[in-house]
């Protein structure tokens, strides 16, 4: 039966990593295999099985990589939550329209496939991928809201204190 709820939408603040929540999404290169800012310290934090299960995805369902906008999970390995849900974001002037907001609707589709109901959500595409930082908020928070999903919270976690207090802005 398909759901007509939607997530309560919180704001975060700092390490995603060490939230306690049953999942957290890795916004991650379409590799799979690590890489810089919230993936590295994805990784970092979680230990060597998470890239060992991404290795497994690369050798299985995804040879070519994740494509931009789809989701998939592994096990979450040291980390407190239980699955990392990796998405690929679109890198900012590149992506066809709408494949960001992608990467959170599918995220929350893996994590009803999952069973989680708390899931933390980095702010995807706004670091290295270059998307700007208002817009991308605006594109999550609206998403987030507007997805039926069987998750009851999903945190939108901010790193720095000025992009939480502009998320804090943002959603009035
Ligand atoms: P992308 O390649 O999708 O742009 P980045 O990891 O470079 O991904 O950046 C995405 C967002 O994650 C940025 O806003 C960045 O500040 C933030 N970020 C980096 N490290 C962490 C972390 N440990 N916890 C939460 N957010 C983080």
């Amino acid at each position: 039966m398909t759901t007509t709820r939607t997530p309560r939408i919180e704001l975060g603040h700092g390490d995603i990593t060490q939230m306690r929540v049953d999942a957290v999404v890795n916004a991650a290169k379409s590799s799979l295999l690590g890489g810089g800012g919230v993936d590295g310290a994805i990784h970092r934090a979680g230990g060597p099985t998470i890239l060992a299960e991404c290795r497994e995805l690369r050798a299985g369902r995804f040879p070519d990589g994740l494509p931009v906008g789809r989701a998939v999970a592994t096990g979450a390995g040291d980390l407190p939550a239980r699955w990392v849900i990796h998405t690929v974001g679109p890198v900012y002037g590149h992506g066809p329209a709408g494949s960001l907001a992608d990467c959170y609707r599918s995220s929350l589709a893996v994590a009803d496939e999952l069973g989680a109901r708390s899931v933390a959500f980095p702010l995807i595409s706004a670091g290295a991928y270059g998307w700007p930082r208002e817009d991308a908020i605006r594109i999550a928070l609206t998403t987030l809201a507007e997805t039926p999903s069987e998750v009851t919270v999903a945190t939108l976690v901010l790193f720095d204190a000025e992009t939480h207090a502009l998320a804090e802005r943002l959603r009035g």
